[in-house]
């Protein structure tokens, strides 16, 4: 069989419908200035798809300084990875200020969180060692899995008990083959918003030898006292080996970083491939990432109004009873029960009718009946956005309740 003709079946229904569904489901194009209000197919909405927790994305200094830093250095520069001709002392400094700010050592820069953290499991993993994660890891850290050419264990979703068992089985393992053990979870989770038990696992270093790598992509910014994430957060920063963290989501940028003790990271400088066979982050990138992060450090009233507006909508959402499950931080998912036609007119009424513009995940990645809307609440949204939102989803509720919606016909 052709490889491409293969592929393409696999594509199923999604390659169906893919050309009709372009541009409005899949792939959508928002337009405008990133912000709580975007234009999509020409009309404004309010959106709750953006990972622009604090407001950074449109903060005026953060703008003025992308806008002078690409005027000084352009776009590209410098060239090349960090070991050859990639380096610069902004670089370096944004490393210096990033370790003061998580309270680690040292910090080395990732061009990508997705390629970073995948590096980071393989540089730190050989054949000898085991490593045990959360079954609800990032694709990321689970392609990382992937590169990892020894024994992994999978824990059930924040399930303690189970944690200890698969911790029993890999030091079992760890000793017969005399390799260490990484564990790996996140600090909040992205599509449930659950914190990691950062906490329980971190003390399960008393019963067992491990280094622990957190994922807290989401954590960064929103989480804990001063925005240093959720192992602040659950006073358990320091028990954090490998602290990984994105500028994808608060820091409206691109690019991440990885931080803990100074030996660890210097070996990852050293050792991650995606890192030095790719270039660095651009130098206007970097020189706004010190601007965001000096922002984060002396501005927690942008934290403060995150959350004022993450309790006013989920307070909000679960008066009016909807289900948000289990989230215990900005990251806020509505569980509905449909299949997927209702769900496609539901979220279709919601974008043309009210004008929000929100994620919507059904099967086949989440079970057949479900509807999850994921909200991303921001410091940028207003209250008018918020109640706008929460009337839009009562009165749609109601119509999906009430079996009212039927098949969707697409807007061309
Ligand atoms: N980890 C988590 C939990 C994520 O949500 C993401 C996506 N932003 C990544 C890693 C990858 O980060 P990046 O977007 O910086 O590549």
């Amino acid at each position: 069989m052709d490889i491409f003709e293969k592929l393409l079946k696999h594509m199923g229904p999604i390659g169906e419908h893919s050309e009709r569904a372009h541009g409005y489901f899949a792939f959508p194009k928002l337009e405008g200035e990133i912000g709580p209000r975007m234009k999509f197919r020409g009309n404004e909405k309010i959106v709750w798809s953006l990972n622009n927790y604090l407001g950074l994305a449109n903060h005026p200094e953060v703008r003025a300084t992308d806008a002078k830093a690409a005027a000084d250095f352009g776009m590209a520069s410098p060239m090349g990875a960090r070991m050859m001709s990639g380096n610069t002392t902004y670089h370096e400094q944004l490393e210096k200020e990033l370790s003061d700010y998580m309270g680690k050592e040292d910090t080395t820069l990732l061009n990508y969180g997705y390629q970073g953290i995948m590096s980071a499991i393989d540089a730190v993993c050989g054949r000898r060692d085991v490593i045990v994660y959360d079954a609800e890891c990032h694709a990321s850290i689970l392609d990382g899995l992937r590169l990892h050419p020894g024994k992994r264990y999978v824990f059930k979703h924040n399930d303690i008990e189970d944690c200890e068992k698969q911790l029993k089985r890999a030091t079992e393992l760890a000793k017969a083959q005399g390799g260490g053990i990484l564990v790996v979870t996140e600090g909040v989770f992205g599509m449930a918003g659950d914190q990691g038990k950062l906490k329980e696992i971190a003390d399960l270093k008393d019963k067992f030898e491990f280094r622990l790598l957190v994922d807290d992509a989401h954590g960064f910014g929103t989480m804990g006292k001063t925005g240093a994430g959720t192992g602040e957060e659950q006073g358990v920063q320091d028990k954090i080996d490998l602290l990984f963290n994105t500028f994808a989501k608060s820091g409206a940028s691109i690019g991440a970083f990885i931080s803990g003790d100074k030996a660890i990271i210097n070996y990852l400088r050293y050792n991650m491939r995606s890192q030095i066979f790719a270039k660095s982050i651009p130098l206007p990138i970097v020189i706004g990432h010190l601007k965001r992060v000096q922002l984060m450090r002396q501005h927690p009233e942008m934290k403060q109004k995150l959350w004022d507006n993450v309790n006013k909508l989920q307070e909000g959402l679960k008066s009016r009873g909807f289900n948000i499950g289990r989230t215990n931080s900005p990251v806020t998912p509505i569980y509905l029960q449909g299949d997927i036609p209702e769900a496609t007119a539901m979220c279709l009424d919601l974008r043309e009718n009210y004008n929000i513009f929100c994620s919507i995940v059904v099967y086949p990645v989440i079970p057949k009946g479900q509807i999850i809307y994921r909200l991303i609440p921001t410091a940028a949204h207003s209250d008018e956005d918020i109640e706008l939102t929460l009337k839009a989803f009562s009165e749609t509720k109601a119509k999906l309740d009430a079996k009212t919606y039927q098949v969707a016909e697409i807007p061309v």
